[in-house]
């Protein structure tokens, strides 16, 4: 199963960078939150744990980002990951695992659809 998302809307480039190193939960800041549409659906709005950040290019605006939430199909602490600019706020988000051996991604469930690797 692949479930692929457009980001339609997203945060800042201060408030990613707050949500990855501030770990204090009550304040709120550990959370951002994606505006998120599959295919044309009606858009929903997920508040995302950022866990880890890379930069996509030289830009500073264009980020690889990996996180949980607990807002996509009942799940707790459902892995995405995804690319964001910061720029546009416009992206691309995966729900669920990627597959290490053949790079499918938004996997879920124990085995990769593809290739049939385990994932973890
Ligand atoms: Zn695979």
């Amino acid at each position: 199963m692949t479930a692929q998302f457009n980001i339609k809307n997203g945060p800042p480039r201060f408030s990613i960078m707050l949500a990855l190193f501030n770990n204090n939960a009550e304040d709120g800041l550990r959370y951002v939150e994606f505006v998120i549409s599959k295919n044309d659906e009606t858009p929903t709005t997920i508040k995302v744990l950022i866990s880890s950040l890379e930069r996509e290019d030289g830009s500073g605006d264009s980020w690889n980002f990996g996180g949980t939430t607990d807002d996509l199909f009942g799940k707790k602490r459902l892995k995405i990951f995804g690319y964001f600019s910061s720029k546009n706020r416009t992206g691309v988000l995966y729900a669920g695992k990627q597959c290490v051996s053949c790079k499918a991604k938004g996997l879920m469930g124990s085995f990769c659809y593809k290739c049939g690797n385990p994932l973890n």
